[in-house]
């Protein structure tokens, strides 16, 4: 009844900047319809399937493009050929190959830390990071924009919950008095906030934790393998990469997108959460060949910066161009590019009308996920976009902005 009923595209191509997308089978709804390629169904929960087949994907968060690398779709097959499907088993038990302990080396050496931890997902490695490092006689201030598994990785501890307005120093800075009280305090922020492609303060935030002898935790999961000069991420784009205590972030978005997620930071830290942190202990081994995907992924990275800084040009080309025209355009420098609209209908119908028209597939995100009024359609670039990819995006948000009077 309040339209917030999620339903999924089915893609039937690999991930990447050109999708085919299903539409001859059975609806949500279940019938069949129409004698076209596409189900017809108008349906609320059969209307994602009404689309055309090859269109051009700017919701991912494919920011690198290697989620259909060759290199590392190769790396994936030695994997599996070599190491199998799977461990059947717990990492502590007999679940711990070769290839885990390397990359947890190669992880953090790439974010320059003492060690890494690897989990089945960031989630899971957000879900079990607080309840293993603060008790009740400590204190964590969280950003309140954090993502959502920071928010419940927060609500498992039972430290002393802070929360401080976005981004907001003056904000943090009165609740780091207030904490003073307690043992421990440990900031945690997004490095990099997915709704707005706005970047965390962190050089603010990690003198503020020097200030008041505070530790800082960074999710990195939009940052890694691609801010900064060598896509180190936040703490390298701000130049705190030795104030920050602690780095969670994922294998599924930018490096190679497979699966997979992992704590870096002090030895004592990944040793403490090999034998405290509970969704290490209670769930599978990653699987080999999503080891090797993001093992070659790093290798990628840590050889050249050139995939990221071809990235970095295309968000720049697709910044500009989309400003020139006289669109609102939230965050700065990030690949994750909001566009403003303001009205929760508008956002929907001109995203809708991208996917029909010009085989534009963005998503238009309004409340709750966003503040009230601050709907807006979220675009993300990839380096393996091209520019008439981006030209091509720009020129459809023109004409149907104009048609629905988002433009003059
Ligand atoms: N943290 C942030 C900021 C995210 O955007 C996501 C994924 O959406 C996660 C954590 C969870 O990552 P994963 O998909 O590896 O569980």
């Amino acid at each position: 009844g309040a339209g917030t009923w999620k339903s999924e595209r089915v893609i039937t191509s690999r991930q990447g900047p050109h999708l085919r997308l299903a539409g001859g089978g059975a609806g949500a709804c279940g019938r069949r319809r129409g004698g076209g390629p596409f189900h017809r169904c108008h349906a609320p929960a059969c209307l994602p399937l009404f689309l055309p087949a090859g269109i051009i994907n700017f919701c991912a968060n494919n920011y690198l493009g290697l989620s259909s690398h060759p290199e590392v779709i190769r790396a994936a097959v030695e994997a599996l050929e070599k190491f199998g499907a799977g461990l059947s088993s717990v990492r502590f038990i007999c679940g711990t190959q070769s290839i885990h302990k390397d990359l947890e080396e190669k992880i953090a050496r790439f974010h320059q830390r003492e060690d890494a931890i690897l989990y089945a997902s960031c989630f899971d490695a957000n879900a079990g990071i607080f309840e293993a490092l603060l008790t009740p006689e400590d204190a964590v201030l969280s950003d309140e924009l954090n993502h959502a598994s920071i928010i419940d990785g927060i609500r498992l501890c039972k430290a002393n919950k802070y929360r401080y307005k976005h981004m907001d120093m003056q904000d943090l800075e009165a609740k780091l008095k207030e904490a003073q009280k307690h043992r421990l305090r440990l900031v945690a922020t997004d490095g990099a906030f997915s709704m707005d492609g706005d970047i965390a303060p962190l050089r603010e935030i990690c003198q503020l934790a020097q200030k008041y002898n505070a530790l800082v935790f960074i999710d990195e999961c939009h940052a890694t393998g691609f801010l900064g000069p060598n896509g180190r991420g936040t703490d390298e784009l701000l130049g705190v990469m030795d104030k920050v205590t602690i780095i969670n972030s994922t294998l599924g978005k930018a490096l190679g997108g497979a699966a997979g997620g992992y704590t870096t930071g002090p030895k004592p830290l990944i040793d403490l959460l090999r034998q405290r942190s509970r969704p290490y202990l209670f769930s599978n081994s990653l699987p080999p060949a999503v080891v090797g995907c993001a093992s070659k992924a790093l290798d990628l990275l840590m050889e050249s910066n050139a995939i990221a800084q071809s990235m970095a040009a295309k968000t720049q080309r697709f910044r500009s161009k989309m400003t020139a025209a006289g669109f609102t355009i939230s965050g700065k420098d990030h690949p994750i590019c909001p566009v403003m609209l303001g009205d929760a209908r508008l956002a929907s119908v001109m995203a809708e009308d991208m996917l029909n028209r010009g085989g534009i597939y963005v998503i238009g995100f309004s409340y709750p996920v966003v503040p009230k009024g601050k709907a807006r359609i979220r675009v993300q670039i990839s380096a393996v976009h091209s520019d008439e990819d981006i030209d091509l995006c720009v020129e459809a948000f023109t004409e149907v902005g104009r048609k629905h009077g988002a433009l003059p």
